[in-house]
């Protein structure tokens, strides 16, 4: 039976991550949840009924750092398994826009934020006693070129290219990893191939020597929820319709949060550096497998390369 213990979520107002809340806080599992609006995050977890007290609602905003920090501060000594799950997608932008450090947005909350938090939070993780201690951060489908969601070249598929962008200091005017024009939809695409990436230099520097297992996941396609938010009204229409009834690859937000939930917590989930899927076109009672990922993903030099880059770029400049 697994143990329920106490998680870490970010972005829990809504979709994927009040789902998984809701699905870990079922099992017994106090959640910490991280949000730029602790009161948003509480009014949401209100509304589906959950036990105020298996919650704790903390002020973090991803995108920036020092918010971050100040959160890290007031957290508890053990943390069991940590959820990296907030994003932000904003396709229509016509100007970068900018964190707090001046950091392109998208790459700021999705990737430097979670890589700086889950920094901050290895001591806490190494000093749990949980017989299963996770960190678990969500992928997609179009940051792994090995998958058709991942080819599709509307604006471009993920790739960081040189990395010159990161090396230049990702301020103004850079805005890309690979220093190139911005593109604000493959912005996002990029941020998540670095999420990826991470779980992969996790496992590779933290999985023997710590025993705490890193994973990420791709829930299926949540085609309703807010990430979409900022496409085009036509676009909110038709995309849930068309995952639904053309393509099967829709999931339910529900159902998304339980899977979240089964790979922060089920054993049969355990296994560090997996990427989980269940695939693109959703069958009745399909079964989760270790999905393949490109070399943009796996390769352990440019991983190690995104590793040193985001270190400085966070502001910590030795291992922790
Ligand atoms: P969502 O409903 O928009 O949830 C995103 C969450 O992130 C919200 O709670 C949002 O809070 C929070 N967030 C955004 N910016 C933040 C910041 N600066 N600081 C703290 N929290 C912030 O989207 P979702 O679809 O559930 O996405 C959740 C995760 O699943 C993302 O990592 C996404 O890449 C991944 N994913 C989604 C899909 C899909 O089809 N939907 C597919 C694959 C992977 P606010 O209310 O404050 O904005």
């Amino acid at each position: 039976m697994p143990v329920p213990g106490t998680v870490l979520i970010t972005g829990t107002t809504s979709g994927v991550g009040l789902n998984a809340t809701r699905a870990l806080v079922q099992q017994g599992w106090t959640v910490i949840t991280a949000n730029r609006s602790p009161q948003r995050a509480a009014a949401a977890a209100d509304e589906l009924d959950l036990p105020t007290e298996r919650l704790r609602h903390v002020l973090m905003d991803l995108g920036d750092l020092d918010s971050i920090r100040q959160a890290v501060e007031g957290l508890p000594d053990q943390i069991d398994a940590l959820v990296c799950n907030a994003a932000v997608y904003k396709p229509k932008l016509k100007q970068p826009e900018r964190s707090p450090q001046g950091y392109e947005i998208s790459m700021a909350t999705n990737h430097f934020g979670h890589f700086l938090l889950i920094q901050l939070l290895m001591q806490r993780l190494r000093a749990s006693t949980h017989p299963s201690r996770r960190v678990v951060i969500l992928g997609t489908v179009t940051a792994n070129s090995k998958e058709l969601g991942g080819k599709i070249p509307i604006p471009a598929p993920a790739d960081l290219g040189d990395l010159s962008g990161f090396e230049a200091g990702f301020k103004d005017p850079v805005s890309m990893a690979s220093g190139k024009r911005f593109k604000p939809g493959k912005a996002y695409k990029d941020s998540k191939l670095c999420n990826m990436i991470t779980t992969q230099e996790l496992h590779r520097r933290f999985h023997s020597e710590t025993g705490i297992s890193f994973t990420s996941l791709y829930p299926g396609c949540v085609a309703d929820t807010p990430l979409f938010r900022n496409t085009p009204r036509a676009f909110r229409k038709i995309f849930p319709w068309f995952q639904k009834n053309i393509t099967g690859g829709y999931v339910s937000q529900p159902l998304a949060g339980e899977r979240v939930a089964l790979v922060v917590a089920d054993p049969d989930f355990a296994e560090s550096g997996v990427h989980w899927s269940w695939g693109n076109r959703q069958k009745k009672n399909g079964q989760q497998f270790s999905q393949d990922l490109s070399d943009k993903v796996t390769d352990s030099q440019t991983a190690s390369r995104v590793w040193e880059l985001s270190m400085g770029l966070v502001g910590l400049s030795a291992r922790t």
